[in-house]
């Protein structure tokens, strides 16, 4: 067993900031393991990604390029995944905790019949294996893991660690090929919807969030002012979900999305435990409610006092005329 391996996310150009995280996180320990760091780049076209994968630190790359694997999907990627760390048996194999990489990851764990831990913030090596730090109970605790079987697996929180650095290294990619022919697929893409201009929750350096104390749907109007003034993305409590108010994927929290943006607004949410562990990382939090006892003052850096329908419309203005003025 030898080796650190990474998958990466990319968009066909170029790597994903998760998964730079994910190279940069993985680099340090392929290094206190004294063992090399490889990329295994899967996709349609795959060639800038896999360049970026060596620029980023990668000593080696595995790459497999095919039309069966234009989306990530656990029959292709999968058996290609295992039959390769089988093959190879890599010490370590890291992902990130995106939907797809906790997929993927939790796919082939059982494949290989190891162990993995997901999720983590933390990552150190000690007496020769991994040592893993992730959150338990919605983030109250912080629980130490080491996987005893081999490969050790993990997935990492998005913005938990510092990205790797361009180092300017280039090298020769190793091809294999697909695990499964494309005919032997059972499921097909048929197509994307996206959401025409919206910032993505999981990268957003900046989340305004609405919850059952925007009253309504309409009451998001407000919240989506002042994220599109601060180049943010927009989220949301499960109660607002529930209701209807907004879609799901704009949900944080323990059944929702896990952020770790640098500013987390929080406006007419309540702060319960279970909408604090998908945001309590967030570096700054400013909450604005109408209760001075509600719990999420407890962990915000900031609180307001007052009606989101004041505060919210007054921060736009105030911001708008700082930022564009
Ligand atoms: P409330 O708790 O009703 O709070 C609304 C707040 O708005 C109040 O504090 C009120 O003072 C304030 N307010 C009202 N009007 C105004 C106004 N005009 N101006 C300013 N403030 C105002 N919740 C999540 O968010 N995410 C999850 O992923 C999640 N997962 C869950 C999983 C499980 C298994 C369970 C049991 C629950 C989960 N929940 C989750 C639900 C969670 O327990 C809370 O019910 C939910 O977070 C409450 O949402 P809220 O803060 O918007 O609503």
């Amino acid at each position: 067993m030898s080796g650190v391996w990474v998958w990466i996310e990319h968009n066909g150009q170029e790597i994903k900031s998760i998964s730079k995280e994910v190279l940069g996180a993985a680099g340090g320990i392929a290094a206190e393991l004294g063992q090399p760091l490889t990329a295994l780049v899967f996709g349609d076209d795959v060639a800038g990604p896999a360049a970026q994968a060596f620029d980023l630190g990668a000593a080696g790359v595995i790459g497999c390029a095919d039309p069966s694997l234009s989306e990530v999907r656990i029959e292709t990627y999968g058996p290609l995944l295992a039959r390769e760390a089988a093959a190879r048996q890599p010490a370590v194999i890291v992902a990130g905790a995106s939907i797809p990489g906790r997929d993927l990851m939790g796919w082939t764990a059982a494949a290989l019949e190891t162990g993995l831990a997901a999720d983590v913030v933390s990552l150190a090596v000690a007496d020769g294996r991994v040592r893993a730090v992730r959150p338990v109970y919605a983030g109250k605790l912080q629980s130490d893991v080491v996987v005893t079987s081999d490969p050790q697996m993990f997935t990492l929180r998005n913005r938990a660690f510092a990205p790797a650095e361009a180092t300017g290294q280039s090298g020769e990619v190793e091809w294999v090929e697909p695990a499964v022919a494309a005919d032997e697929v059972s499921t097909e893409v048929l197509g994307f919807e996206s959401s025409a201009g919206e910032v993505s929750l999981t990268d957003a350096t900046i989340i305004v969030s609405g919850g059952r104390g925007v009253g309504g749907p309409e009451g998001y109007a407000p919240v989506r002012e002042l994220a599109e003034v601060l180049g943010a993305a927009v989220g949301a409590s499960r109660a607002a979900v529930d209701a209807g108010w907004i879609p799901y994927e704009h949900q944080v929290g323990q059944t929702g999305k896990t952020v770790s943006p640098e500013l987390y607004i929080a406006a007419g949410i309540s702060g319960a435990i279970q909408h604090q562990a998908g945001m309590r990382t967030a570096k700054v939090i400013v909450a604005i409610n109408k209760d001075p006892d509600a719990p999420i003052f407890k962990l915000a850096n900031y609180g307001i006092v007052d009606d989101l329908f004041k505060v919210l419309p007054s921060l736009t203005k105030e911001f708008r005329k700082r930022l564009e003025g």
